[in-house]
């Protein structure tokens, strides 16, 4: 007979999860709290490696419907001087995509899986063996019971693994705007561009052939910038974009960023990942793909369990192989948001110095271009593929 999860929170972490899970012979339900599988937020980064991810789960052609591939990310300096040109590494590609869109993808291909989704469906604690207790007095019990409930996982809680949970002091507005490429002046053409100013950044990023993702970037206490209204003070900030900003017609979302960090992440037969375990800032376009990266690694860990006493033991393997690259990235994340506290003189030169040194350039893509783990070898095997 299968083995069964059970997982807490249908976003990307959870869907990648379960897809996976059940494409390798699981018998998976997911948990989802809102009435409907919805997204918070506009656009996505997905770098070579959830691409990769996406190809896997057979989700890669739902998600690519429209996408935005540029020739990368642009530095941009508060005169509107480039910085540093758009670049990627060897290999590596980046893929701006409306969210929307990657969530009917993984949720077409969880489906076609035969993933269970029930929403509505609020889980409040979890325990080590392998059960979740829901809102309506409901226990759930599986062999493996996976937390992928974002940054205020009560999976997290309920197993008592967290380490710390700290909230950044930057946030960020996000929306879309319609706009085409046309419209753009012809050097900003092709491009996602990252602009900074004091601690105000501007994110511009197409994701599709009409809408521009815009992610206005500030500390929490900046009272007027962080105004969900969309103040002048951005226009003042950012003229050069003053015409995408004149068409935020609606209120935005404004949120903080979250980095949380676990003892481990797992507990006997229930474990965490994506933003319940790894939270990021958003500083490298990661945290979605480490949520997805993560996912497939577990399921590739759990393919080879046969007998459910041995989930404790994949679990650790799972962790022991993709805690290195995710607690990197993690960090290199942080520092990059450093560099809003440099003043805006000596920002260029930072970012041409150090951000461009071939070492840190190496340590900010190195999720990008790290390949994803969707098999490892049974002791009797050594045939499937493992990689960094
Ligand atoms: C401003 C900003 C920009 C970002 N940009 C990028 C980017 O460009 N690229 C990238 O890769 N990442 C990006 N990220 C990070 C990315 O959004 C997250 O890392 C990713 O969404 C994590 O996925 P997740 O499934 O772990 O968590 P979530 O997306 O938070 O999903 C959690 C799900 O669990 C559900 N849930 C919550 N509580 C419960 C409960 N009690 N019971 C049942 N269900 C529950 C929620 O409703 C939700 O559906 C960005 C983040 C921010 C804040």
């Amino acid at each position: 007979m299968a083995l069964k999860a059970i997982i807490s929170g249908g976003g990307i972490g959870g869907l990648t999860t379960a897809t996976a899970l059940a494409q390798r012979g699981w018998d998976v339900s997911v948990y989802e709290s809102q009435p409907q599988l919805r997204v918070n937020g506009s656009g996505i980064y997905t770098w070579s490696n959830g691409l990769q991810v996406l190809r896997e789960l057979g989700a890669y052609e739902r998600a690519m419907q429209n996408p935005f591939k540029g020739l990368g990310i642009e530095q941009r300096d508060h005169n509107e001087e480039v910085i540093l040109p758009p670049h990627l590494p060897a290999g590596v590609e980046v893929v701006t995509i409306h969210r929307a869109d990657l969530l009917a993808a993984l949720e077409g291909a969880a489906r076609k899986a035969g993933v269970r989704i029930e929403t509505g469906k609020n889980v409040v604690d979890a325990a080590s063996d392998g059960t979740f207790r829901l809102a309506n007095g409901d226990r759930v019990a599986a062999d493996l019971a996976i937390g992928c409930d974002g940054v205020n996982s009560p999976v997290r809680a309920g197993l008592g693994i967290e380490l710390f949970h700290e909230r950044t002091a930057e946030g960020a507005l996000r929306t879309t705007v319609l706009a085409t490429q046309d419209e753009f002046h012809p050097d900003d053409r092709n491009r996602c561009i990252e602009n900074w100013n004091g601690k105000r950044r501007l994110l511009v990023t197409p994701i599709n052939d009409k809408e521009v993702y815009l992610a206005l970037c500030c500390p929490e206490v900046d009272s007027q910038a962080r105004d969900i209204r969309v103040l002048p003070v951005w226009a003042e900030s950012f003229p050069h974009w003053k015409f995408l900003l004149d068409r935020i017609e609606a209120e935005v979302t404004w949120n903080v960023y979250s980095v949380i960090k676990c003892k481990a992440w797992s507990s006997g037969h229930s474990c965490v990942l994506g933003d319940a375990a790894h939270a990021q800032p958003p500083n490298l376009g990661q945290g979605g793909g480490m949520a997805m990266q993560n996912g497939l690694a577990l399921a590739a860990y759990m393919a080879n369990v046969n007998d459910a006493r041995d989930v404790p033991t994949a679990l650790a393997a799972w962790e022991a192989a993709m805690r290195p690259l995710v607690d990197t990235t993690q960090h290199w994340a942080i520092l990059f948001g450093e560099l809003a506290n440099i003043p805006n003189e000596f920002r260029p030169e930072m970012i041409r110095n150090i951000v461009a040194h071939p070492f840190i350039d190496q340590m900010l893509g190195l999720a990008a271009g790290s390949t994803p783990i969707s098999a490892v070898p049974t002791p009797s095997d050594g045939s499937a593929v493992t990689a960094e």
